[in-house]
């Protein structure tokens, strides 16, 4: 088949790229390199760089593809409290943009990178998909926007749609900003530099993790399946682990004698959430494979930036 990723050069698309390059399929790669790095990609992935909101570059990467995915995007949550209108400029925005030009070329189907950030704060766990969203920050808003604009373009101009609402994904190449980056990257950096853990507030909260191996098999499966158009699939590991049941899981992989370090903070975000992925299961023959454990041990293992903190101690 014939694919364009956009946002191709992120953790989760050169992922994705990579395994559908390796499958045998033809891959074009759109991605404006704001936060991605388009060397990970295998030399046969045809990358360009640009603007998810650039319609004629979208017109020309869009002719004989078979399946977009979707997955260009804005993704800190954090940063989104101080930027909102660039969250809706390129996560709204772009997706508009996309679904245009995929209805001016003619595409058949699209599979857009959803998250479970829609959800928000839920007494209810675990969340499946006819639970009310609550998003909570600008970029969940802006994910739950998208998926919107994504079903009715789709439903208006025959554009087969699916979206997934990934939960925590983690594996090497995720994406280490300076401020707020991921729990799960910060703290292996931490372990492995020997510095402290921080764990905001009790460390109770829990998150669904996610190994990108197996989110890209829910990807992969997406642009196939049978009856998902419209779909809203969750996408996680069915596990709820508190934070700090992960830090500590962290420093034993990692052999660290770290130390965690908890500290109050007013916005330590939702207290629970726990995917239900009955519904990937059932229509994607979704079945997570790789454990937290399993998934921690290999991301020290495969990520080169690991190697250089263990080099510099
Ligand atoms: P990422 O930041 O690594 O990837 C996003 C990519 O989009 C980056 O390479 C960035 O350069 C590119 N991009 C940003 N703005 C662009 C623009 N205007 N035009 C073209 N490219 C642009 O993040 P990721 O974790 O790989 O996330 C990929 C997708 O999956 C996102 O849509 C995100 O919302 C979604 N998602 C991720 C997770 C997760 O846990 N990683 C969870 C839920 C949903």
């Amino acid at each position: 088949m014939n694919f364009l990723i956009t946002g191709a050069a992120g953790f989760l698309g050169s992922a994705l790229a990579n395994q559908l390059a390796r499958e045998g399929h033809v891959v074009r790669g759109l991605d404006d390199l704001s936060s991605g790095e388009n060397e990970r990609l295998f030399e046969d992935v045809h990358f360009t760089r640009g603007d998810v909101n650039d319609r004629p570059k979208l017109w020309t990467l869009l002719q004989d593809i078979d399946c977009v995915y979707h997955l260009a995007a804005r993704v800190r949550v954090a940063e989104s409290l101080l930027y909102p209108r660039e969250y809706t400029d390129v996560n709204v925005g772009g997706t508009v943009s996309l679904m245009e030009a995929m209805r001016d070329v003619g595409v058949r189907r699209v599979v857009f990178a959803s998250s479970g950030a829609v959800y928000g704060d839920q007494e209810v766990q675990p969340l499946n998909e006819e639970a009310n969203t609550l998003p909570s920050s600008p970029y969940a808003v802006s994910k739950l926007s998208a998926e919107y604009y994504v079903r009715t373009i789709g439903t208006l101009w025959g554009i087969e749609t699916v979206s997934l609402r990934i939960f925590n994904a983690f594996g090497p190449n995720q994406q280490l900003p300076p401020s707020h980056p991921p729990v799960v990257p910060n703290w292996l950096r931490q372990a492995v530099r020997g510095g402290s853990l921080v764990v905001h507030a009790d460390g109770q909260q829990t998150r669904d993790f996610v190994y990108v191996t197996d989110v890209v098999r829910s990807l992969v499966a997406a642009a196939t399946a049978p009856n998902v158009d419209r779909a809203v699939i969750n996408i996680g590991s069915g596990i709820e682990t508190r934070l700090a049941d992960l830090a500590e899981m962290i420093l034993e992989v990692s052999h660290s004698q770290a130390e965690l370090l908890f500290t109050p903070r007013n916005d330590p975000g939702v207290s629970r959430t726990r995917a239900d992925i009955s519904l990937a299961k059932k229509l994607l023959s979704f079945e997570p494979k790789v454990s937290l454990e399993e998934g921690l041990k290999r991301t020290l293992d495969e990520d080169p930036r690991f190697e250089t903190v263990k080099a510099n101690v």
